[in-house]
């Protein structure tokens, strides 16, 4: 009875016990160095992936692996039962390298640090942290706490979060659904202004919205966002967790406005590519709410990881990698506007070394493309539809990168 195998069916056959809740690209790997990545037969591709951002600094980055080998001998996990040496100076560290971006550090006054394990576990910190300082300290009535957030948005999966998405797929079937959240309209400052009210106690946005296709906001929407939170007096959350990190070409991509929060949520990067990391960020006044007992994980912050989220911030504190950032970025994209005015892309933007492409959906999906490339040895994955982003490490040599557009051109051909 059965002529054809589903595609869902043949992958699944493929895949064993493995659940079937991602479609990867038809690539097996085994070893990787900078922007190189090997495959089990011996290809070499270039990863213009970079793990979503989580490999800022490429693959096994010396320093990050040595700093993590050190560790594993000597001491790998305590749970926070206990201190370990390692983890006040890494909320140190990591707090002075957030000091441009967190409200209240221009005034001297030093940021707070949380820090837990994946992006998803720092949103939902940030996002408990905003109700909790909604009741004890803005005397928001009881269980009425609302948090304004964007259409388009991407800050994790749990089902808390996903209750906000605006995307069906990641939405629909994991009701009943979290209340409080209002969504606008991304880059529309007065939509934002109009959601605002007095059970807001936050708004919490992507500075870039980078699973939506890298969308950079109009040039006056932070420093307006910024404005409205403050008149709210309500806190204004940052989910830097893609975009952090030497991304943008500035630390943090905030600073591309000048613009501080009151709360920042940071992964992926943080954990150099070898172990997840994340914190949250932010006024002590208002991480302050959380008190024992009221906010934990058993590996948030655990000796590894701050070993490695300690090198990360220090690989970060020269300005090299935002430099190069910057300056590769701009190459990258001159490059991609060629493409788009020769009619091989629809558009192109970004900023620093990451940039969302879309192509004419006439032509080929996302996905097609991302075929073309793995065939022709590049790594690069489809947001949704025909956009697809790319986010080399930002370590990849100048020719490394030239050589990736030379095979995006060929595979857009
Ligand atoms: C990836 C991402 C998250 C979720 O991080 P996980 O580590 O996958 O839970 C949250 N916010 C943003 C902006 C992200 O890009």
């Amino acid at each position: 009875m059965t002529a054809t195998i589903p595609a869902a069916d043949a992958q699944a056959a493929h895949e064993g016990p493995l659940a079937h809740n991602y479609h990867p690209l038809p690539v097996t790997l085994t070893s990787g160095e900078g922007a190189w990545v090997r495959d089990v037969d011996g290809r070499t591709y270039l990863d213009l992936l970079a793990g979503y951002s989580a490999l800022n600094f490429g693959h096994r980055h010396p320093g990050l692996l040595a700093a993590a080998h050190a560790q594993l001998d000597r001491l790998t996990l305590s749970s926070r039962a206990f201190d370990h040496d390692l983890l006040h100076p890494f909320a140190a560290a990591l707090a002075d390298l957030a000091r441009p971006v967190v409200a209240g550090a221009e005034h001297g006054r030093t940021p707070m640090v949380l820090p837990m394990n994946t992006g998803a576990e720092a949103v939902e910190t940030a996002i408990k942290t905003a109700r909790k300082w909604g009741y004890d300290v803005r005397g928001v009535a009881p269980e009425r706490a609302t948090i304004v957030v964007a259409a388009g948005n991407f800050h994790g999966r749990t089902t808390t979060i996903v209750s906000f998405s605006t995307d069906p797929e990641a939405r629909e079937g994991f009701g009943p659904h979290t209340p409080g959240f209002r969504i606008v309209p991304f880059g529309d400052a007065e939509a934002l202004r109009a959601a605002v009210d007095e059970t807001t106690v936050a708004v919490l946005l992507e500075p870039i919205q980078g699973e939506q296709g890298v969308v950079v906001p109009p040039e006056g929407y932070w420093p307006a966002v910024r404005q409205i939170c403050t008149d709210a007096d309500a806190l204004l959350i940052a989910d830097e967790i893609q975009s952090g990190l030497g991304r943008t070409g500035t630390t943090f991509a905030l600073e591309l406005w000048g613009v501080r929060a009151d709360l920042i949520t940071l992964g992926k990067a943080l954990g150099g590519g070898v172990l997840p990391v994340s914190a949250v960020v932010g006024r002590p006044d208002v991480l302050g709410v959380l008190t024992p007992g009221t906010h934990g994980s058993t590996f948030g912050g655990n000796p590894l990881a701050c070993a490695v989220g300690l090198a990360v911030v220090e690989e970060l504190r020269t300005g090299a990698h935002q430099e190069r950032a910057r300056n590769l970025g701009a190459h990258l994209h001159a490059r991609l506007a060629t493409l788009v005015d020769t009619g091989l892309l629809v558009e192109s933007r970004g900023v620093g070394l990451w940039a969302g492409l879309d192509v004419d959906p006439a032509r080929m999906t996302g996905r097609e493309l991302c075929e073309r490339l793995l065939g022709l040895g590049v790594l690069a994955k489809d947001t949704h539809g025909s956009t697809i982003r790319l986010a080399p490490p930002l370590v990849i040599d100048a020719a490394d990168l030239d050589l990736a557009v030379d095979r995006l051109t060929q595979a857009l051909r």
